[in-house]
């Protein structure tokens, strides 16, 4: 592709980014086109020696913003940061006007920094010893523990039930959802389970990291990994590395990197004592790489769906013990029935933050001067505010894909 047509095409994904967060839209997509923004500056710093440095700051400081919003940043600080202007609310319905490559001139014209990109032996990633999170933390999903027990933690932790068996087994595991389901609990779980030391990947650090050698972050993080004696590495929106259609060079670099580090993963356990596992998540697995879903790579695929009602009471009201059990807030009776009724459709996500939401009415009540009371109105008023994330048409689509890929 020439120089100018990423050009174009930047500014227009860029913009698209803007144009969703003027309008509130989906914070998934925002990240995503960010991404994709970052993807074309890395790809035009390749090209044009002359745009390298200002471009890849560039292209962090878009990662840097997807990054914010993922860790709850709101929108209007994000669009300041990435404008330097205020958000004003609400625009009219009109498609982004894509004019000239005005952003990747405005980008390209800061001031350059002055410090040095990462080196390739500088790399390194973030290894969580013991993730904080097990099976039990996990409301419900039985099927998903069962599918999990039978067909990852077996044979990791005895490989030797298998042998003799004309059975395969080993390769990555894709846990596939909507989001907020507790995909990423699961994987940390299952990394707890097996005393494994555990990273979370996204593309944006893979981008980040290896800024124009995206391959050397990705060998580096299989070398740190196999240096253990058990890993976990968890792929989160494993569509954004992994894309089905892409044509950047750079997201050609990182599929060809991951397939080969991912060859005989499967029999890596047994020609050594090592354990290294692979899971990735995703919310949309139509926008893999159908290459990554084949066995030995993300073979085993486990749907992890919306929380049922007894997932949801479970969540509710172990939240709710734990307060009573600290002893310093009156807690009211508590409808449960109704709140597993009303929060039908929910997701974990939504759940934890109607929770959250109630205890804030509470704090707020006592910061006023009243007392230290939780009561089933503050579920009320916060039921009236926290609605379900879930998109339905997002879960036929899941449901569609689950039919046909199991
Ligand atoms: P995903 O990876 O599927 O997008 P996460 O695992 O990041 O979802 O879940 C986001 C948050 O939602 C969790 O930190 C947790 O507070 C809550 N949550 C989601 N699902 C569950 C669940 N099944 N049990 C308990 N908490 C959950």
């Amino acid at each position: 592709m020439q120089i100018n047509d990423l050009k174009v095409q930047c500014n227009a994904i860029y913009f698209v980014a803007i144009d969703l967060l003027e309008k509130n839209g989906d914070k998934n997509e925002v990240c995503r086109k960010l991404l994709d923004a970052a993807t074309f500056l890395v790809e035009i710093g390749k090209i044009s020696p002359v745009d390298k440095e200002k471009s890849e700051k560039n292209a962090r400081k878009l990662l840097d913003a997807s990054k914010r919003l993922r860790a709850g940043e709101d929108y209007s600080s994000v669009y300041y940061f990435l404008t330097g202007k205020m958000l004003t609310p609400v625009k009219s319905q009109e498609t982004p006007k894509v004019q000239e490559t005005e952003i990747v001139k405005d980008l390209l014209k800061e001031k350059p920094k002055k410090e040095a990109l990462p080196t390739p032996a500088e790399y390194s990633f973030n290894w969580d010893v013991k993730p904080a999170v097990s099976f039990d933390d996990v409301a419900g999903l039985k099927d998903v523990k069962d599918a999990v027990l039978n067909k990852v933690l077996l044979p990791l932790i005895h490989p030797e039930l298998y042998e003799g068996y004309d059975k395969k087994n080993g390769g990555g595991l894709l846990l596939y959802g909507p989001p907020g389901t507790g995909k990423t609990m699961i994987a940390a779980a299952i990394a707890n389970e097996i005393g494994a030391k555990f990273c979370s990947i996204g593309a944006a650090d893979i981008i980040t990291s290896g800024i124009g050698n995206s391959e050397k972050a990705i060998e580096t993080l299989f070398k740190e990994a196999r240096s253990f004696d058990c890993a976990v590495i968890f792929f989160d929106e494993i569509e954004s590395l992994c894309p089905v259609t892409t044509h950047a060079q750079h997201a050609r670099q990182i599929r060809s990197e991951l397939l080969r580090q991912m060859q005989g993963l499967d029999s890596y356990g047994a020609n050594s004592d090592k354990i290294l596992f692979l899971i990735a998540a995703t919310n949309k697995p139509w926008e893999i790489d159908p290459a990554f879903i084949r066995p030995g790579r993300f073979g085993t695929r486990i749907y992890v769906g919306l929380p049922d009602e007894d997932a949801r009471l479970y969540m509710v009201k172990s939240r709710i013990e734990r307060i009573k059990s600290a002893g310093k807030v009156i807690v009211g009776e508590i409808n449960y029935d109704e709140i597993v009724k009303r929060t039908n459709g929910f997701n974990g996500a939504d759940v934890t933050n109607l929770i959250d939401e109630v205890q804030e009415i509470s704090i707020m009540r006592a910061a006023t001067g009243g007392n230290k009371t939780l009561t089933m109105a503050d579920f009320e008023t916060a039921l009236n505010k926290i609605t379900s994330s879930a998109q339905v048409k997002d879960l036929q689509r899941l449901n569609e894909w689950r039919e046909q890929n199991g």
